[in-house]
């Protein structure tokens, strides 16, 4: 039996890890949704990007919001990697008790 390289959630694209982390259709529509909750925490636009959702850049003009921010993405990014070898997306924020809180 052999394995796909492809994508195990959108099953279209190989699943590099920049496809898993940002480029598939399931995790893109993930952080849109985290980035129109962050713009409503916040009460500024904020765009998703894979420099800020995934290596932490907050861009000058949100510094000011940077914890509350970082706050939201860390628990963006620990849904995506809880269901990392799933079929089925992320939570959005997982549950309760699976992020320890
Ligand atoms: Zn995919």
């Amino acid at each position: 039996m052999g394995t796909s390289p492809n994508c195990l959630k959108c099953k279209a694209r190989v699943g590099t890890r920049f496809h898993c982390l940002w480029e598939c259709a399931i995790i893109q529509s993930l952080w849109k949704e985290v980035c129109a909750n962050i713009s409503t925490a916040i009460g500024q636009q904020v765009t998703e990007n894979p420099l800020m959702c995934l290596l932490r850049y907050i861009p000058v003009s949100l510094v000011q919001h940077e914890h509350v921010i970082q706050s939201l993405l860390i628990l963006a990014r620990k849904s995506i990697m809880l269901r990392w070898v799933a079929a089925e997306p992320p939570f959005l924020y997982g549950s309760r008790s699976s992020l320890k809180l």
